[in-house]
């Protein structure tokens, strides 16, 4: 299998661009932190999985043959706190946001992961995970119960958020599954059990309690994809302490780098500022589509915005990303001209570092149905099965062309057809 074009992307890492070369020739593991379920997730969110979607949709472009993993975070503080602690709440509560979370990626048309982890599925393998630590002597259970990572065991810590641990207060340490640079202390691996926990809890080797937050997607990540992965995706919020901790975790465990390349999207604003509920500004898929935008005007506005800037959300900016979907569903409507070149063109473009402001720049410019529909796997922007509009001569091509092939003539039926394909226009043939 080979692929088009050389990929390039940018390593959170060393912050560089570089090219992209994956551990295995043609495939590519590929891991994405996804959602808590506590809540519906908002358009920045939702901004994240449409960036995870166009790498994934770029690397299927240059022929990859992708294993996309996406975890489920159902237990947390968030969940059990709004479940009040409650098993029978808090279950419901945990699968009715996934399925809001799988219905908003539908509808924005975000191709779904290969494989789905749930936090409460991999009780068991974050326990043996932990266990493994606390032999190696990076884990500790002090008189509080919970288990916890030693930060200053391990040297390389800090090293993708570029924070320096020789400020660290040794012994300290942080139960609870967010915090700052701050107050950098030791983090909670496993968590006793206490009494706002309720009635969710498991009892296993380390006690009763329940998994913090970070150790998860080191389980989950390693035990489907090995114990080096070629790139971890998630927004810039994540880098720290959730990425830091998740390096600390593997690497501490298996002594092997844990990610090639670390891909951070970043933040989308509202009218410029951070959307937070209190403030009025903060917006879910379904905001967007009551107030009568279609999905795609979404997607095609995240496109617009490269993956590493600040997405400034403005319902204008959202009104002149409608206009422009109408205007691509308009064109489309028409037949256009196979053009291989402009293909592999946009293509190139999309492959380094990810560059869908500068793709959709050419395919406007390229204005070619057959080139936005020949790429509607790559952009994503739903084209739906709008008819084309063929000509009176086109319409006589393919009848001949039936004609002809029901006569047997197959090389004259044939030729037909690459003349029809020249026009942009795929006949596909019944079986006769
Ligand atoms: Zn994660």
């Amino acid at each position: 299998m080979s692929q088009n074009t050389p990929i390039r992307l940018y390593n959170t890492l060393g912050r560089t661009r570089e090219p992209f070369t994956p551990l295995r020739a043609g495939t590519v593991g590929v891991y994405a932190c996804g959602p808590t379920v506590y809540d519906s997730v908002h358009i920045g969110n939702l901004r994240a999985y449409i960036f995870v979607d166009t790498l994934h949709r770029m690397l299927r472009a240059n022929q990859y043959d992708v294993q996309l993993v996406m975890n489920i975070t159902d237990v947390d503080d968030k969940t059990i706190t709004k479940s009040g602690g409650d098993k029978a709440v808090f279950t419901e509560l945990t699968k009715r946001y996934e399925e809001k979370f799988w219905h908003d990626l539908d509808g924005l048309n975000i191709l779904r992961p290969d494989s789905v982890t749930h936090a409460t599925d991999y009780i068991n393998k974050i326990v043996s995970f932990i266990e493994e630590l606390k032999e190696k002597g990076f884990a500790y259970t002090p008189s509080d119960g919970s288990t916890y990572f030693s930060i200053e065991k391990f040297k390389t810590y800090g090293s993708l958020a570029r924070i320096d641990p020789s400020g660290l207060k040794i012994g300290v340490r942080v139960n609870q599954d967010e915090y700052t640079k701050e107050n950098l202390t030791d983090f909670a691996l496993w968590k006793a059990w206490d009494a706002s926990d309720g009635d969710i809890f498991w009892e296993t080797s380390l006690g009763k309690g329940r998994p913090g937050w970070s150790i998860e997607c080191s389980a989950m990540s390693q035990d489907v994809l090995g114990d080096t992965i070629d790139i971890h995706t998630g927004g810039v919020d994540l880098v720290f302490p959730h990425h830091e901790n998740e390096i600390a975790q593997s690497e501490a465990r298996t002594g092997k780098k844990f990610v090639n390349y670390w891909l951070h999207n970043e933040h989308l604003l509202v009218d410029g500022t951070k959307m937070a509920k209190s403030a009025g500004n903060f917006y879910i898929l379904q905001d967007i589509i009551d107030k009568g935008f279609d999905p795609r005007a979404f997607r095609h506005l995240c496109l617009g915005a490269h993956y590493r800037d600040t997405l400034n959300f403005t319902w204008e900016s959202l009104a002149a990303s409608q206009t422009a979907v109408k205007r691509i569903d308009t064109l489309v409507s028409k037949v256009g001209k196979k053009d291989d070149d402009a293909k592999k063109r946009a293509i190139e473009i999309i492959s380094d570092d990810l560059a869908s402001p500068k793709m959709l720049a050419f395919l406007e410019k390229e204005n070619n149905p057959w080139l936005w529909r020949e790429l509607e796997g790559v952009h994503g922007i739903s084209l739906g099965t709008i008819k084309k509009e063929l000509t009176e001569e086109q319409q006589k091509l393919i009848a001949l062309r039936t004609q002809l092939r029901s006569e047997k003539k197959f090389k004259e039926a044939d030729a037909l057809r690459s003349q029809l394909l020249e026009e942009g226009i795929d006949v596909e043939d019944s079986k006769l």
